[in-house]
C-alpha cells in the first residue's frame, strides 16, 4: 500500500487479469499508476493476487506502441530473432493514423473482393471489453460477411461450454464461487485456482476452514491440498473413466437424488446403462485410483446436502474435454446439486472477459447470446438490429483458421489483442499461416510475435485507458473506467474498429462505449435490466437479473432449465484414449498451462518488473525422481522434444508433478511451449489437446 498523500485521484476499476474480476482502485500520481488497491467487490472484497496488486507497469513500457507502423517493403513475414519490439523501424515505418488505417481497411476489402466474402476472419480477445467485443463480431459479421469471428475462449473453456449448451441450455456457470461459503462439499476437478484464480482460491481456503469438505481431483498436487479432506491424483487424460466410475458408485448405491432426476432431468436411463459396466473394479487401472476411494469420493459428494463442482482447463484442454464435462454435469444432475444456494456447475473462467465476450458473440457459431448462426429466425433479429443481411453459414474457429490459411481459403485477418503466434498450438504451423496471409492487421499494445507477421499494427488501449464493461466467471457484469491518457497516438479499441467498419461503408456513429452498450442490450436478453448508468452507480450487476430495482441471480435454474421443456438433459461419456498417448519414443506426457505471476503469453506480465523478477526465466517443472533418471539437475538445461518441435529451458523440481510428466508454461517466447502443442480437436468444443502431448525429455548436450 502506497502513500495516499501523494496521490492526485483514485479511479475505481477491475483488474485486467483473470475471470475472477477483482474490483480495485488505481491510486494515480502524474498520470501514472503510482499504487493499485483491492476494494470491496463481490468477487473480491478488498482482496488482489500479485498481478492485480502489482501488475500495471506494462502499461508504460518503453516498447508500448505509440503510432501506427506499416511494413517496410521487403520485410519477410517471419519471425526475426534479431527483432527488438522495443526499436520496430528495422522493420517497419511509422505512419498517420489515416494513412494506416487506409492501408489497414483497403487490404482487407481487396481480399474480400478478389476471393470473396469468406476469405477474411477475425481474432478478437478476452482482453476486449464487452463493447470492443460486440462491435468486433458486428464488423466481422456485417462487413466482412461471414461468421469467422474468434477468440482464445476456444483455447480455454469451448468444450466446457458446448457440454453446458448442450445439457443445460446455457453456457455460464450455474453460481458464483462465492457459493462455496454456503457448500457442504466443493469438488475441484481439472483446475489450480491458487496459481490460476488466486483470490477465488481463497474463498475455497475460507469455506474449508469454515468446515466445507474439499475433494481435489487432479493429475497434479496443488496448494489448496493442504485444505483438502480427500486428494486424489489419476492418470492424465482418463477422466472421463474415473467420473464414469463414480456416476456407477452412485447409481449402484442408489445415492441418485431420484425425486431431482424425476423432476428436472431427462435422459438418466441411458446413463445408467452407459455407465454400468464402469465399475470402479473396472476402471481402477485406467485411472489408477483404488476402487475403494473412487467409492469414498461418490459417496462423499452424493451424500452432501448441498456440492458444488468447480473446473478449469485440466477438463476443457483435451480431445475429450466436451465429454468430460458432460460427465461432470451428469454428476450434479444425477444429485440434484445444481439450482439451491451452495449447489452448482462452475468452469473457473480464465481471461478478465472471457464470459462477457463470449456472450457478445465473439464465436464463430453464435450470435450474441449465443444464438445459433443456423436459425433463421433467431438470425433475422440480428440482421433487422444491424439492418444488414447475415451469411447462414457458421464460421470457423481458431485452428481450423490456421488450416484454412493454409489451404488457401482465408487470405486476411484482423486480429484485435490475440497473440496467436505463441498461444496456439503446434506454433510451427500457425506461424506458418501467419505468414501466409496476404493481409494482415495487428491492433494491439506492443509488437507481439503475432503483430510481427503484420501489414499494419495498430496501437490500441490498454485496460486502465479504457471505458467499457466486463463480465467475470461469476457472470457479474462490471463497469471498467479509464484512468490513464493514451500515450501517445494510440486510440481506444472501439474507435479503431469503428474507424475500420467505416471503410467498409458500414457507417457507425458511435461516440463512446455507452452507445454501443445501449445497442447490445437490444440484441441481449442477459443484460435486461442492467443499465449502463446502474452500472456506473452499482459497478457489479450479475446476469439474470429480473428488474432494474433487484439483484442479479446469483444461483440460477432453480425451477426449470432453458431447454425445450425445461429439463437438463444427462449426455452418456465413453472414455477415450488421448489423441498422441505416450510411446516408447515419445514416454513422457507434456502439460502446459499458466503460473501465478504470468499471464498467458506473456505480453503484459513479462513487461511488468515485478512479476518478470519473480518469475524470469522459461522453465519445466518435474518431479525429482524423473530429473534423477535423467541425470539432469535442478538449474540444468533439459530439452523437451513431441513430433511437432523442440524446445530447451531449464528444469525445476516440483514435487506436485507425478513422474512420467512434465509441465511447461506457455508465457515464455524464447521457450516457447506451445511449439510442442498437438493441435488434435475435440469434435464438439473444437479445443486443442493442451493437457496432453508424448515428449521426450533429455539433457541438453553440453
Ligand atoms: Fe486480478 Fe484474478 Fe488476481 Fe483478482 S485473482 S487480482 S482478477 S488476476
Amino acid at each position: 500500500v502506497g502513500d495516499s498523500s501523494s496521490i492526485d485521484k483514485q479511479v475505481d476499476s477491475v483488474c485486467p487479469y483473470c475471470g475472477v474480476g477483482c474490483q480495485l482502485t488505481y491510486q494515480i500520481k502524474n498520470d501514472a499508476i503510482a499504487y493499485v488497491e483491492g476494494r470491496n467487490g463481490p468477487s473480491n472484497q478488498n482482496r488482489l493476487c500479485v498481478k492485480g496488486r502489482f501488475g500495471f507497469d506494462y502499461v508504460r513500457h518503453p516498447a508500448r506502441l505509440t503510432k501506427p507502423l506499416l511494413r517496410k517493403p521487403g520485410v519477410p513475414k517471419a519471425l526475426d530473432p534479431s527483432f527488438d519490439p522495443a526499436n520496430p523501424l528495422s522493420h517497419f515505418r511509422e505512419a498517420s493514423w489515416d494513412e494506416a488505417l487506409d492501408v489497414a481497411a483497403k487490404g482487407l476489402m481487396d481480399i474480400k473482393a478478389r476471393y470473396g466474402s469468406q476469405s477474411l476472419a477475425g481474432f478478437g480477445s478476452a482482453k476486449c471489453s464487452n463493447e470492443e467485443a460486440w462491435l468486433f463480431q458486428k464488423l466481422v459479421r456485417t462487413g466482412f460477411g461471414n461468421h469467422n469471428v474468434d477468440h482464445c475462449t476456444r483455447l480455454c473453456h469451448a468444450s466446457s461450454v458446448a457440454a453446458l449448451m448442450e445439457c443445460l441450455g446455457s453456457g455460464a456457470v450455474t453460481a458464483s464461487f462465492m457459493q462455496a461459503l454456503d457448500a457442504d462439499v466443493v469438488m475441484l476437478t481439472g483446475c489450480n485456482p491458487a496459481v490460476n484464480h488466486p483470490v477465488a482460491a481463497t474463498f475455497f481456503k475460507q469455506a474449508a476452514k469454515a468446515g466445507t469438505e474439499i475433494i481435489i481431483l487432479d493429475p497434479r498436487g496443488q496448494a489448496l491440498d493442504a485444505y483438502a479432506s480427500l486428494s486424489v491424483r489419476f492418470s492424465p487424460g482418463t477422466d472421463v473413466a474415473l467420473f464414469n466410475a463414480i456416476l456407477q458408485v452412485i447409481i449402484a448405491e442408489s445415492l441418485y437424488d431420484e425425486a431431482y432426476i424425476a423432476a428436472h432431468t431427462e435422459g438418466f436411463e441411458s446413463l445408467k446403462q452407459s455407465v454400468a459396466g464402469s465399475t470402479p473394479e473396472a476402471m481402477s487401472e485406467l485411472c489408477g485410483v483404488e476402487p475403494e476411494l473412487i467409492r469414498d469420493i461418490a459417496r462423499r459428494y452424493a451424500t452432501a446436502d448441498k456440492a458444488m463442482i468447480f473446473w478449469g482447463m485440466g477438463i476443457s484442454q483435451h480431445t475429450h474435454g466436451t465429454d468430460n464435462a458432460r460427465c461432470l454435469i451428469s454428476l450434479a444432475l444425477a444429485c440434484g446439486h445444481t439450482g439451491r444456494p451452495g449447489t452448482g456447475l462452475h468452469p473457473l473462467r480464465g481471461q478478465n472477459n472471457v464470459q462477457g465476450a463470449s456472450d457478445a458473440g465473439m464465436i464463430p457459431m453464435v450470435l450474441p447470446d449465443y444464438q445459433p448462426v443456423g436459425d433463421a429466425q433467431l438470425r433475422a433479429a440480428f440482421e433487422e438490429l444491424w439492418n444488414t443481411p447475415l451469411s447462414d453459414q457458421p464460421g470457423l474457429t481458431v485452428v481450423e483458421i490456421m488450416d484454412a490459411i493454409h489451404a488457401g481459403s482465408v487470405h486476411g485477418m484482423y486480429i484485435v489483442g490475440e497473440n496467436p503466434a505463441m498461444s496456439d498450438p503446434d506454433l510451427h504451423h500457425a506461424r506458418a499461416a501467419l505468414g501466409k496471409l496476404e493481409h494482415l492487421v495487428v491492433q494491439d499494445l506492443f509488437v507481439t510475435e503475432t503483430a510481427q507477421f503484420a501489414d499494419v499494427i495498430l496501437p490500441a488501449s490498454a485496460w486502465p485507458e479504457k471505458d467499457g464493461s466486463v463480465t467475470n466467471t461469476n457472470r457479474q457484469v462490471q463497469r471498467g473506467r479509464a484512468a490513464l491518457p493514451l500515450p501517445g497516438e494510440a486510440k481506444p479499441d472501439w474507435w479503431i474498429i469503428q474507424e475500420i467498419a467505416k471503410h467498409f461503408g458500414l457507417g457507425w456513429r458511435y461516440t463512446h462505449p455507452q452507445d454501443v452498450y445501449a445497442e447490445m442490450q437490444q440484441g441481449m436478453a442477459s443484460l435486461n435490466h442492467i443499465s449502463w448508468e446502474r452500472l456506473e452507480r452499482e459497478g457489479s450487476v450479475t446476469y439474470p437479473c429480473p428488474a432494474e430495482d433487484a439483484p442479479g441471480q446469483d444461483v440460477v435454474f432453480s425451477d426449470a432449465f432453458p431447454r425445450a421443456g425445461g429439463r437438463a438433459a444427462f449426455s452418456p461419456a465413453r472414455p477415450l484414449p488421448p489423441d498422441e498417448p505416450v510411446d516408447d519414443d515419445y514416454p513422457t506426457v507434456l502439460t502446459t498451462g499458466r503460473q501465478l505471476e504470468h499471464w498467458h503469453t506473456g505480453s503484459m506480465t513479462r513487461r511488468s518488473r515485478v512479476l518478470d523478477a519473480l518469475e524470469p526465466d522459461a522453465v519445466a517443472s518435474l518431479s525429482s525422481g524423473e530429473l534423477h533418471r535423467l541425470g539432469v539437475a535442478p538449474g540444468e538445461k533439459l530439452t523437451i522434444t513431441t513430433r511437432r518441435g523442440t524446445i530447451t529451458l531449464a528444469a525445476r523440481v516440483d514435487s506436485k508433478i507425478p513422474d512420467g510428466m512434465v509441465f511447461v508454461p506457455f508465457a515464455y517466447a524464447e521457450a516457447a511451449a506451445n511449439l510442442l502443442t498437438n493441435p488434435a480437436l475435440d469434435p464438439d468444443g473444437k479445443i486443442p489437446e493442451f493437457k496432453y502431448a508424448a515428449c521426450r525429455l533429455t539433457k541438453e548436450a553440453t
